[in-house]
């Protein structure tokens, strides 16, 4: 018996049971869906991307997995060089684990020991955001602000470690004013919050977020999981404001396999790096580094760099502005845009029940949630294609 995510199992709808999928295409026994998830958020090539199969089946004649502990081998190897050439800054230190939430839970574990390590015992407390999302296992649930949690807060109380706030610059100050000496670091989703509905915010927010962390010696750490390989139109948002510790996942291997990492930048890592035993990063996920993930890694991000994916993406933001120009509807509270994701966000969350079913039958896979109906798209989707996704958006609410 499967045990399915974020579902009441006694009155859960039975699943649709994909039998086949390939490009932007999901197809069950009897029908073919364009995937407007990607599945949360990952398949950016869309399904059986050639290529991508290649890089696994290459890697899989040789081997499958041996561990990172006192083992090393080629992909995991190319990847960290990969990575740390690519991605901005000073960002070069990866440390490699099965899934966004465990990542998040390095980079957090990161934060506590490197002010530990220094003897700063106050920097015990998180700032977050409000609506943050940042996975489901225990710490990331409590930097979080998500309903999953709201269980533990009865069970628990309200944390003594998280401070939560608004995406206001006000807000940030007056939480960097009443609690510097305390924080260890500050996350957030940059740009994009993700899971707590498509929220969008500016980029200013962001820039005094960095002045704040520079002068009161906090960590700045950017959750990217879902917003890296360019789906807010930035390849990273790490790219605009330099965070110190950065976390990838989702996108990382083009959706295929799970995997993420922990990048962070010369001043953390050198935080860790002396001659004490107990100053090291005692953490190690069995599958981290994992070769088929690595192989699939590489190969996902040779596809980005060389065929032109940024421009894909700026594309699909022009088209999907083109096609919800002008569309207003009075149940609609806000549409919003950004790169390669658009929110259609609703007062009441009534008004989008049974959309689910309606887009199947045009055609088209949706998983709308709480009061947001929205698409992220794989790069690869044509044109025709993204236009049957955000016609089939627009006409739930034209003929009800
Ligand atoms: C999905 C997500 C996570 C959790 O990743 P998993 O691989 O599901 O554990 C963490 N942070 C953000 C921003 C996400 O969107």
């Amino acid at each position: 018996m499967i045990w399915y995510p974020y579902e009441q199992m006694k009155t859960m709808k039975t699943p649709y049971k994909i039998v086949d999928a390939e490009g932007v295409y999901l197809y069950t026994e009897g029908q073919k869906l364009i995937d407007s998830v990607s599945s949360w958020w990952s398949a950016i090539h869309g399904y059986k991307h050639p290529e991508l199969n290649r890089a696994i089946e290459t890697q899989l004649r040789k081997f499958a997995h041996v561990m990172l502990g006192g083992l090393t081998h080629e992909p995991v190897q190319k990847l960290s060089d990969k990575l740390q050439s690519w991605l901005p800054g000073d960002l070069d230190y990866c440390f490699f684990s099965d899934s966004g939430s465990v990542a998040v839970e390095v980079a957090l574990k990161i934060a506590l020991q490197y002010f530990m390590n220094r003897d700063e015992a106050r920097r015990t407390m998180v700032l977050a955001l409000e609506h943050a999302y940042h996975g489901d296992t225990f710490k990331a649930m409590e930097v979080g602000d998500d309903e999953d949690y709201h269980f533990v807060l009865n069970a628990y109380g309200q944390s003594r470690y998280v401070v939560h706030i608004p995406t206001e610059t006000g807000a940030l100050e007056k939480a960097f004013a009443a609690y510097h000496d305390r924080l260890n670091c500050f996350i957030v989703e940059p740009l994009l919050q993700g899971a707590g509905g498509m929220r969008m915010y500016d980029v200013s927010f962001l820039k005094r977020a960095r002045e704040l962390c520079d002068q009161y010696g906090v960590l700045l750490i950017f959750d990217e999981v879902a917003t890296g390989f360019g789906r807010t139109g930035n390849r990273f948002v790490a790219d605009l404001v330099l965070p110190d510790i950065l976390v990838l996942g989702k996108a990382l291997t083009g959706g295929c396999i799970g995997h993420a990492v922990t990048v962070a930048n010369r001043r953390v890592y050198e935080g860790f790096y002396d001659e004490n035993p107990s100053h090291a990063l005692m953490h190690g996920p069995t599958f981290m580094g994992n070769a088929l993930a690595c192989s699939a890694a590489l190969k996902s991000i040779e596809l980005f760099e060389q065929q032109g994916y940024m421009s894909k993406i700026r594309k699909i933001e022009a088209i999907t502005r083109r096609e919800m120009q002008g569309f207003s509807d009075p149940r609609v509270k806000e549409v919003r845009i950004m790169g390669a994701c658009v929110c259609i966000e609703v007062y009441d969350p009534d008004t989008i029940a049974g959309y689910q079913q309606f887009a199947c039958g045009r055609g088209v896979f949706s998983r709308p949630f709480l009061n947001y109906m929205y698409a992220m798209v794989p790069y690869i989707i044509r044109e025709d294609e993204l236009v049957a996704v955000l016609q089939t958006m627009k006409a739930w609410f034209a003929e009800r």
